[in-house]
């Protein structure tokens, strides 16, 4: 490298267009600052801890994967596949894709991974995902899920587990009285073959007041007209035929054994007959926990059955079922988010006390205390500083202390103060811990 000297340095700006805008983060995506940080940890540290109680362990995929496995699976009308991927060519000329979602790239693993012997497979999972979308509020272009996948489980149990396990997070973020519980069945595909017919004949005869997209997913996947965004389309979606007058008896019995395990765990729901998920591998039980608290995002948790889904990209037929949860918007809504930790403050005044305090400090860090050591200053100087840090307790090394081989531990909420031997620090700090 230093052979080469300054002739690395290539003249290339820091951005194509505009070198001052490398310093703004990309549209569409976002630092999360300490505190934006800690309530977005804490969104994902409640949801596995629930989860886990569910017995749900995680699995941790790569950011990017092969775009086929995202293309195959999601359908090519979908929004996602034609609209909001980030896909690139890499330097060895594949195809990669910034993954959009978590479904596919988990059974992707449960696939290569050889997990098919060992089903039933209860994954959870954590992360960024990225999609090309017009930013707004609730809406990124990298934000975050978590989520959980059952592989291998055909009966209504399994969906009956997950939307509970949903329903238990969000108690856990303090909304559980706050959010919806919508369910639909899209039924088998039997009945959506059915429903299919009944729903062309109709969406034909008003052609005329659809929108550009949904004319052209007419024929391929007419039922992604009725999760369409566009006003015009919802209007005509409005007096649309439903499924629920489409089911055929196997799958009007699987939703009623869904509604019945719900009911029996007391899970508040909503019937929603107009509900579809925009994925193309979804069957039977769909269902989606919105709320009103975030204006036109509303949706916090969204998730169905899947059981074409595994066999479709190349493994054996194994039924899932499972949900995705942005985070941001649950870390937006959630009603607790922890406080920041308080630490010690050291307070040493002069020279001599400086040079105590360091392997102090190191000692109390070793023992599990968060402890602030202010870099300089004078002793109003460093108190000052322990306001700001929001310190717990002060332990002060001044002359007088130093003199009698003493600090004084302040409770910095109360004020008192005690004086103890610099080597029972600890034990007066243990309170504050
Ligand atoms: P929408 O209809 O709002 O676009 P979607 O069907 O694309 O939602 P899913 O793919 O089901 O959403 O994702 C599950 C959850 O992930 C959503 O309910 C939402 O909380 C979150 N989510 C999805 N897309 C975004 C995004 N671009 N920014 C932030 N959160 C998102
Ligand atoms: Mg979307």
């Amino acid at each position: 490298m230093g052979r080469a000297g300054p002739r690395c340095l290539s003249p290339v700006p820091w951005h194509p267009k505009d070198p001052m805008a490398a310093l703004q983060p990309v549209r569409g995506t976002h630092d999360l600052l300490p505190d934006a940080a800690r309530a977005h940890r804490a969104v994902e540290q409640r949801a596995f801890d629930v989860a886990r109680r569910f017995g749900f362990g995680e699995i941790v995929t790569p950011i990017f994967e092969f775009t086929e496995v995202f293309k195959r699976t999601l359908g090519d009308t979908s929004d996602i596949v034609t609209k909001e991927m980030y896909t690139f060519e890499d330097r060895g000329g594949e195809s990669l894709t910034l993954r959009p979602e978590g479904t596919a790239a988990i059974v992707r693993a449960f696939i290569s991974g050889g997990l098919a012997q060992q089903v039933p497979v209860k994954a959870f999972y954590r992360g960024p995902m990225f999609r090309y979308e017009r930013p707004q509020k609730g809406r990124q272009r990298q934000f975050h899920q978590v989520g959980i996948e059952i592989l291998g489980v055909e009966g209504p149990a399994a969906d009956v587990e997950v939307i509970t396990c949903g329903y238990h997070i969000l108690e856990a973020l303090g909304l559980g009285g706050t959010v919806t519980v919508e369910v639909n069945t899209l039924g088998d595909l039997e009945s959506r073959a059915v429903y299919r017919e009944a729903l062309v004949a109709y969406l034909k005869g008003r052609q005329g007041e659809l929108s550009e997209d949904s004319l052209a997913r007419l024929e391929r996947n007419p039922m992604r007209i009725l999760d369409s965004k566009d006003e015009g389309d919802r209007a005509v979606v409005a007096d649309a035929p439903i499924l629920a007058d489409h089911l055929n008896d196997t799958s009007r019995d699987f939703f009623a054994r869904v509604r019945d395990g719900l009911s029996a765990l007391n899970i508040p729901v909503e019937i929603s007959p107009r509900l579809v998920r925009g994925l193309d591998y979804y069957t039977h039980t769909a269902f989606e926990f919105t709320t009103t608290a975030l204006g036109a995002q509303g949706t916090v948790l969204a998730g169905g059955r899947y059981d074409g889904l595994v066999k479709q990209m190349g493994g054996p037929p194994t039924p899932g079922v499972g949900w995705a949860a942005g985070v941001e918007r649950l870390s937006m809504l959630m009603t607790d988010p922890p406080p920041a930790p308080r630490p010690i403050a050291m307070v040493p005044a002069g020279a001599e006390a400086d040079a105590l305090a360091l392997p102090l400090t190191d000692r109390l860090r070793r023992a599990g205390f968060a402890v602030d050591l202010g870099y300089s200053g004078n002793m109003g100087k460093r108190m000052k500083r322990a306001n700001k840090v929001n310190a717990r307790a002060a332990v002060i090394l001044g002359d007088e202390e130093l003199a009698a081989g003493e600090a004084t531990v302040r409770d910095l909420d109360s004020g008192e103060q005690t004086r103890v031997r610099l080597n029972a620090v600890e034990r007066a700090l243990d309170r504050f811990r």
